[in-house]
């Protein structure tokens, strides 16, 4: 499972299929061409989609919705993480490693690949563009 953001009013485009690319099918498009957003979107672990969340203050609900009224003060608490590697020291993880619960003959390990400050601060900067871009567009920001 993972929690995904993204904002719903965005602009959509059709990305045509394979066959309706071979067939020159150009506004007629099937069930197969897909249908994508124009505004950004970031899809996250459930484990990092959470500690995301409860660093910006937001609900653990599986689903939500951020207003554009309340994105500033978001921008805002994500720009106290960004600024100091000591204010998201509490999003890393520690790499680990334990035996893991199926037996095998041959020993099974589980390993957590752990959390750093890099791939922290990607995550973080991930929301902030989505922030940005519903607050110039005046878009609400969803997550699931
Ligand atoms: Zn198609």
């Amino acid at each position: 499972m993972s929690i995904t953001f993204w904002c719903p009013d965005a602009p959509t485009r059709t990305l045509p299929c394979r066959a309706c690319v071979l067939l020159e099918k150009r506004g007629t498009e099937c069930n197969r061409c897909e249908t994508i957003s124009e505004g950004p979107s970031a899809n996250f672990s459930n484990e990092n989609g959470e500690a995301l969340l409860k660093a910006l203050g937001l609900s653990l609900r599986p689903g939500g919705v951020i207003y554009p009224k309340d994105i500033p003060q978001l921008l805002q608490r994500l720009l106290v993480l960004l600024n100091s590697e000591d204010n998201r020291k509490h999003l890393m993880r520690a790499p680990i490693s334990r035996p893991a619960r199926i037996s095998s003959p041959y020993g099974c390990e589980y390993l957590g690949m752990g959390t750093g400050d890099t791939q922290v601060v990607r995550r973080l900067k991930e929301i902030r563009e989505i922030l940005i871009y519903a607050s110039e567009n005046a878009h609400t920001v969803h997550w699931h």
